[in-house]
């Protein structure tokens, strides 16, 4: 017995790093036993920013072979593209329609995309998180996997949903969060998000002589300037990916052996990387594996927005009804 339904969704904007194996889609993984989740390829989100749509269908198929590789089961789990589920842009109208506009332009990321992209903010990009909510609350979902960042969003779909219940009549639950062990795996830098447009990413489909060129000259605790200083894991990027990837004796040591510098970073990296790859090299085959079958990839999304649909569908029929238009929707 499912414990109620979840959704989240993936954008497909090129390869996936690290950074979004840690941050979102692991939680996504332990999540398709308990509850019944719908994953999906958010295409209407990706053209909100500037995008080449010679590229579009590559990204969605390459994102749907990462999905896949990294652990989505499509017979657990409903694997979608957004677009084709027509219902998530209609319900997002109806929920622009009680939503304040002050609600999201105090929205850090759109603060973001607008200082990113100066000639591109669009209605879109404002209304991202409305869209947003409407994918979750299209599934009544109880329980979303997100990262960090993506918290200030789930709690304006939160605010919609009192709106909505409140006006029209209990229609949706408030979805909670569910945060992983680790949300929030910093770029190379040390310092920013990462993230591709700032060249400081592990890719998931990356070697491991290419991983350990960028692990070996990644930043770590500042304040450790010599082998033989003493260092502070806590501020250390490298010491957050051992908590990714590594097991609890290496995390130990780790920690244990910086503290008092019995061992260099180039030491601690390196076990870093056996640890991660061990990880990533599984999800490397089987993402060869899937493009060599593009068919099955196609199936799969297809199937996936028919089962979507299915559910999407018994929502707005609800939501018909609470709008008083129901009579017209048979
Ligand atoms: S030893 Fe490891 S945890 Fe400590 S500062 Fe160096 S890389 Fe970071």
């Amino acid at each position: 017995m499912k414990k109620g339904n979840v959704f989240s969704g993936i954008q497909p904007s090129g390869r996936l790093h690290i950074g979004n194996y840690v941050g979102a889609m692991r939680n996504m993984i332990a999540l398709q036993d308990d509850y019944q989740c719908i994953y999906g390829i958010v295409d209407y989100h990706a053209i909100t920013v500037p995008f080449d749509p010679k590229e579009m269908e590559k990204r969605i198929f390459n994102c749907a072979v990462d999905y896949i590789a990294a652990g989505i089961d499509p017979q657990k789990s409903i694997l979608m593209l957004q677009s084709t589920v027509t219902e998530h842009t209609e319900l997002a109208w109806i929920l622009n329609t009680i939503t304040p506009i002050s609600w999201l332009t105090r929205v850090p990321t759109f603060k973001e995309k607008k200082a990113q992209n100066p000639d591109y903010v669009n209605m879109g990009l404002l209304d991202y998180p409305v869209l947003m909510a409407a994918d979750i609350l299209l599934y009544k979902s109880v329980v979303v996997p997100v990262g960090e960042d993506q918290l200030p969003h789930l709690e304006l779909t939160r605010e919609i949903v009192r709106k909505f219940n409140n006006y029209f009549g209990v229609t949706f639950p408030e979805p909670k969060e569910y945060l992983g062990k680790v949300t929030k795996i910093l770029g190379l830098d040390g310092v920013n998000k990462m993230s591709k447009s700032l060249d400081n990413c592990i890719y998931l489909d990356e070697d491991k002589e290419t991983i350990w060129k960028k692990l070996s000259t990644a930043v770590t605790d500042t304040h450790r300037k010599r082998r033989t200083d003493p260092g502070n894991p806590e501020l250390c990027n490298i010491y957050t990916m051992h908590l990714a990837f590594s097991s609890e004796k290496d995390i130990d040591y780790c920690s244990q052996q910086c503290r008092i510098a019995g061992i260099g970073c180039l030491d601690c990296k390196k076990i870093l990387l056996e640890n991660m790859y061990a990880i990533l090299k599984p999800i490397q085959e089987r993402q060869k594996e899937l493009y060599a079958k593009p068919d099955y990839i196609y199936d799969v999304l297809a199937n996936g927005g028919r089962r979507a649909k299915m559910i999407a569908a018994k929502t707005m029929e609800e939501v018909y009804e609470k709008l008083g238009i129901k009579r017209f929707h048979q």
